[in-house]
């Protein structure tokens, strides 16, 4: 069985770290059958490749209601992926813009500054040392953990981008919290990381899902074939997956 994506919901354009302009990246998608993508660029905070302030999202937001005016059957919908600041889960992206936007995204990065000193001990440098040494993981687990679960139930995002990458997390507790909230737990084929096994287990909460490129570049851009790969060896049903053509 082969799923047809209706969209990609998680792309990179040159407001932060991505390679295209957003008429480049919706170009790549509708030359592949897409309908609708998202331009989700990094919030301010994550270090060197975020937009220089919150307020590029409508400005991003303009340029993309333009390219819409010359399009009928193709939609570029504008969201942020917002970084996870704190343990109680602030965001930095405020409310007063992400209510603008189409879309919220919510994820962890190692890179992007916390707010607090606290913060940068249980979401950073936890991370970072975990990472080369092993050391501290049950503490690391715990504190991402809890970071992405108080951003979820606060703000609740359209989708959570790949979790338990680089920071690990609890990923039934992510996927309880998804299903409470309404948020769709991405599958991520711009990082190869997500097994089978594990997603079933993330399933069996009653979690739907969404697959997303995460493209920092056209060439990326709506290869969403790996994801759907998981999910069918996952054994989830088609009505549980956003973006496809049902
Ligand atoms: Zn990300
Ligand atoms: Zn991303």
């Amino acid at each position: 069985m082969q799923y047809i994506p209706y969209g990609d919901y998680h792309m990179h354009s040159k407001y932060s770290d991505g390679r295209a302009t957003i008429a480049e990246l919706a170009k790549a998608a509708k030359e592949l059958g897409l309908k609708e993508i998202a331009i989700t660029d990094h919030g301010p905070r994550n270090i060197g490749t975020g937009v220089k302030s919150a307020g590029k999202y409508l400005e991003i937001k303009e340029e993309a209601a333009k390219l819409n005016k010359d399009q009928s059957d193709f939609k570029i919908l504008v969201g942020a992926e917002a970084d996870v600041i704190s343990c109680d889960g602030d965001i930095d992206v405020p409310e007063e813009i992400y209510k603008e936007l189409d879309i919220l995204l919510i994820g962890l990065h190692p890179y992007a500054l916390p707010n607090n000193l606290r913060d940068i001990w249980q979401l950073t440098l936890q991370n970072l040392i975990h990472n080369y040494t092993g050391y501290l993981k049950g503490k690391v687990i715990e504190s991402n953990t809890k970071a992405l679960k108080n951003a979820i139930k606060r703000h609740r995002p359209y989708a959570v981008t790949h979790p338990g990458l680089k920071m690990p997390v609890d990923l039934e507790e992510i996927a309880d919290a998804c299903v409470k909230t309404g948020t769709l737990f991405e599958i991520n084929t711009g990082h190869d990381f997500q097994k089978p096994q594990q997603i079933e287990i993330v399933a069996s909460y009653g979690t739907a899902f969404i697959v997303n490129s995460d493209a920092h570049y056209t060439g990326s851009v709506g290869k969403l074939d790996p994801g759907f790969k998981i999910l069918l060896k996952a054994k989830i049903s088609p009505e549980k997956i956003a973006n496809i053509v049902h």
